[in-house]
């Protein structure tokens, strides 16, 4: 069985040891039984292993291809792990424009004196060196980058990453390993909020980390255990459920995505549409390379500012005015008030990120109403 599609269905199908039940039970228990007070059987208390978190741990690893996975409580609590890798002072270095609430953890971890953090734009090579002469530990990736799609060259970023002796950390939120496999690229460390495309129905939060080395696995599981940031049985019980459809779901989003980036650039009142799947994307060539899809997330900036962007978020009857993505329903944002409000005004601009940017997560539903809909946005605003 090497084909992810089949592996994604087939996970945890029949390891019920007890009836024989074609979905994996839900294992709600907090502790179990030991056989004595010397040996502890598989399981012995849920914060540390837990039936259903294992099976998509083992899931996940397999989809990324690592050493093996730690499933956490949320996109932002595997973040924050990965941070037990490296020692305090240690130099992290983050693109300028990742996801807000990255930013503001790093932000706000330095400003404890935790670690020291310097944002970089990643597709400047002369800056990346800058920053990777300063000896950084870890190095995070976000490609594409969170709301404004742009692309980086993971293979020759993680490449220096490594020669510069730093631990290569990607983000893999926005397009699952599905459309690209971060640890094949170099990376030592995929991470994703499974909150997002993962799970794909909006109805969990959670996190994964896979790792390339044992090594780092078994830090990363001793320390989640630690600070007690292991997922919970009903969340891994759900998202192992959304798993089995990433490959339709995907499949589907993203051909909704390319209808509407495309559709996108023929409105006058469209300023600029980030979708890396358009052939005039900076980005296009080496998302061509190294994803398998383009994914289903674009952004785009409307002219008239703040205000026509508010208004035209407003105008939409289908598309949900929402701060997440990756579920099977279509959402927009407004990043400015929204998803990146955490961050400095000035380092959102310094970021690119306009107060007229939009972010769409594209979901499942009918190409054709969700073109209407944006066609009688448009019109409301002019
Ligand atoms: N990474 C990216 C790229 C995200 O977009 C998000 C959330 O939107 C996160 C991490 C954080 O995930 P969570 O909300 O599950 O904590």
């Amino acid at each position: 069985m090497t084909d992810p599609k089949t592996k994604i269905v087939q996970a945890g199908i029949g390891t019920d040891p007890a009836h024989g039940s074609i979905a994996p039970p839900l294992y709600l228990s907090s502790t179990y039984l030991w056989p004595n007070p010397s040996e502890k059987g598989q399981y012995d208390y849920g914060r540390s292993n837990n039936p259903n978190r294992d099976i998509l741990a083992e899931a996940l690893a397999d989809l990324d291809g690592g050493a093996g996975a730690v499933v956490t409580s949320s996109g932002m609590s595997a973040i924050d792990l990965v941070l037990n890798l490296i020692k305090a002072d240690d130099l992290v270095i983050a693109p300028h424009d990742c996801y807000g609430g990255t930013h503001r953890l790093l932000t706000h971890r330095a400003d404890q004196g935790r670690i020291r953090v310097e944002f970089v734009d990643q597709s400047n090579t002369a800056a990346l060196d800058a920053a990777l002469a300063k000896k950084p530990a870890l190095v995070m990736i976000e490609t594409p980058s969170n709301p404004l799609m742009r692309v980086v060259d993971v293979k020759s970023i993680c490449a220096t990453v490594k020669a510069a002796g730093a631990i290569a950390v990607v983000d893999n939120t926005f397009l699952s390993p599905l459309r690209l496999r971060p640890l094949d690229l170099g990376a030592d460390i995929a991470l994703q909020s499974t909150t997002k495309f993962i799970n794909g129905h909006s109805d969990i939060i959670g996190g994964c980390v896979v790792a390339k080395s044992a090594d780092h696995v078994e830090q990363l599981a001793w320390w989640a255990n630690c600070a007690g940031i292991t997922a919970s049985a009903f969340d891994c019980h759900q998202t192992l459920r959304g798993l089995r459809t990433l490959a339709l779901r995907l499949d589907a989003a993203e051909s909704n995505a390319k209808a509407i980036a495309a559709f996108l650039t023929t409105q006058t009142n469209v300023t600029a549409v980030h979708y890396p799947g358009l052939s005039t994307h900076a980005g296009h060539a080496i998302a061509a390379a190294q994803q398998s899809g383009f994914g289903a997330m674009l952004s785009f900036e409307v002219s008239g500012g703040l205000e026509a962007a508010t208004r035209f978020c407003q105008a939409l009857k289908i598309f949900g005015l929402a701060a997440s993505l990756g579920g099977v329903e279509s959402l927009i944002c407004l990043p400015e008030t929204m998803t990146h409000r955490g961050m400095a005004e000035s380092a959102r601009r310094e970021a690119g990120i306009s107060e007229s940017l939009l972010r769409l997560s594209v979901g499942i539903e009918a190409e054709s109403d969700l073109l209407t809909d944006l066609a009688q946005a448009f019109s409301a605003i002019s």
